[in-house]
């Protein structure tokens, strides 16, 4: 039991090799664990975050999130495991309490294998060397500004290895033209539309096509989910090249859930090979929301904010993760998911500003059913200065029918829908007025959402009723999308 974290979710690491390190480094090791799991709860993933996470190991997170909460993170509890807390939650009021919520925007690297598993202070102390430069004694008793200033500077030089160089800091696109017709859209300004297709179970890409065929005209752009709710179908990468092909603009969701580094980076630059441009970055669902059998309970390689300093790196400075170079960089325009219901604003503002600063170019949200809140979540972001930095799209779902809105008000992660919006779908009658009643409700919040200043649009997620997003566009008196060339 720790004095901060909550309990470990999983054991803590073991190294990978164990033929490297002579007995004192494991009795180091065998140290290091003892104490510093009895008090920070810490798993040893020999790349330590304690310094900016409150002194709480994020490893004790069950997704082993390294850069903040999850979509469907509550104050109440974790996502995954209801029966304990949210672990960032815990990080986020501590850092508050004590006026260090700064230090949770410092994008975070994904673990260094080669560390895991193993001591820390050796490392520190190596690190001190390596630099020269303090902090010194002497500081501490005379200079304490200095002292302060070296202290943190050494260890920002142990958490942050050439091989990521993460910083607090927003890195703009290092380019001009715009990369797709979504951004192009998006920089003109106006009330910019998406849509989304749910790839289908099957082979078939007739299924793309015909939904396609219905959104073109209607939206600009339109998302193809990555095997969403841990669930599998036809992958988004074959899905978006299929709808490219027919001439509307897709948007890639990549998702770092089931993949490694490798294989993210390689999906996106397949991506860009096969001219697909705009990439919505996501973290994913825990496997537990899958339909099962549930696979083992390992935690993710990446998140969404690690994913998107990487591909941002890679299409701007033209470098793998492992440093090597890319002859012709890829040319992304790169967006994130943005949760305004789950925790608190303030907190979802701190990782909504990591997200931009990591690379995120346009933000979907997820559904608004409360406008209110989300009118909150936006105030939190303009006081972080964040809306003249990224274009946020709000997510729109029509409610198709009473048994939907129950399930995603109960059951699905990051969603709100107030009781009163439930109880019109449950007192609307028959199919066909449930139906024509989550038309209306949805057509109300887009009403609202056109006058909400700092947004650049809506997205709309009609998934398996897309037949419904042209009559919801011409309804609401939006501009139509122009076909885009077919390629
Ligand atoms: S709710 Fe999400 S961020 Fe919080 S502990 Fe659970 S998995 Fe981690």
């Amino acid at each position: 039991m720790s004095l901060f974290s909550p309990p470990r979710y999983q054991a803590a690491f073991r190294p990978y090799r164990r033929d490297r390190d002579g007995l004192l480094i494991r009795a180091l090791t065998r140290v290091e664990r003892w104490i510093k799991g009895g008090i920070f709860g810490c798993r040893m993933c020999g790349n330590c975050l304690l310094k900016q996470t409150a002194h709480i190991c994020p490893m004790t997170c069950p997704k082993g999130l390294r850069n903040g909460l999850c979509g469907g993170a509550t104050p109440e509890a974790c996502e995954v495991d209801p029966s304990r807390p949210c672990t960032w939650h815990r990080i986020y009021e501590r850092a508050q309490k004590r006026g260090w919520e700064d230090r949770l925007l410092e994008v975070n690297a994904p673990l260094d294998g080669d560390r895991v598993g193993r001591e820390t202070w050796l490392n520190l102390y190596r690190v001190w060397r390596s630099r020269g430069k303090g902090p010194r004694l002497r500081d501490a008793l005379f200079q304490r500004g200095r002292f302060k200033e070296e202290w943190d500077a050494l260890f920002f030089h142990a958490r942050q290895p050439d091989w990521w160089q993460g910083d607090s800091r927003y890195h703009p696109p290092a380019y001009e033209e715009p990369v797709s017709r979504l951004e192009e859209e998006l920089r003109a300004g106006g009330f910019v539309v998406t849509g989304e297709i749910a790839p289908p179970l099957g082979p078939s890409p007739e299924v793309i096509r015909k939904k396609a065929d219905l959104l073109r005209g209607a939206v600009v752009a339109a998302n193809f989910t990555d095997n969403a709710s841990a669930s599998a179908r036809m992958s988004s990468l074959a899905s978006s090249k299929i709808c490219l092909d027919v001439g509307l603009e897709p948007v890639m969701q990549l998702q770092a859930r089931d993949r490694s580094r490798v294989v993210l980076e390689s999906d996106a630059i397949g991506a860009a090979g096969l001219g697909i441009p705009n990439i919505l970055c996501l973290t994913g669902d825990h496997h537990r929301f899958g339909p099962g059998p549930v696979t083992t309970p390992d935690q993710f390689d990446m998140d969404a904010i690690q994913l998107l300093w990487m591909l941002r790196r890679m299409r701007d400075e033209g470098r793998y993760l492992d440093g090597r170079e890319i002859k012709a960089p890829p040319r992304f325009f790169l967006g994130a998911a943005a949760s305004p219901f789950g925790a608190l604003p303030e907190y979802e503002a701190i990782r909504a500003e990591k997200k931009v600063n990591a690379g995120a170019q346009f933000i979907q949200t997820q559904p608004v059913f409360d406008h209110d809140r989300f009118v909150d979540w936006l105030e939190a972001l303009d006081k972080r200065d964040l809306l003249g930095k990224v274009h946020i799209l709000a997510g729109l779902i029509p409610l198709k029918s009473a048994r939907a809105a129950q399930f995603m008000a109960d059951d699905v992660p990051g969603v709100v829908i107030p009781d009163e919006m439930v109880q019109r779908m449950t007192g609307a009658g028959d199919k066909e007025s449930q139906q024509e009643t989550g038309f209306v409700m949805a057509l109300e919040i887009l009403e609202k959402l056109k006058k909400t200043p700092g947004i650049a649009g809506t997205h709309i997620m009609a998934v398996h009723w897309e037949s419904i997003v042209p009559r919801l566009v011409e309804e609401a008196g939006l501009r139509k999308a122009h076909p885009a060339p077919q390629v």
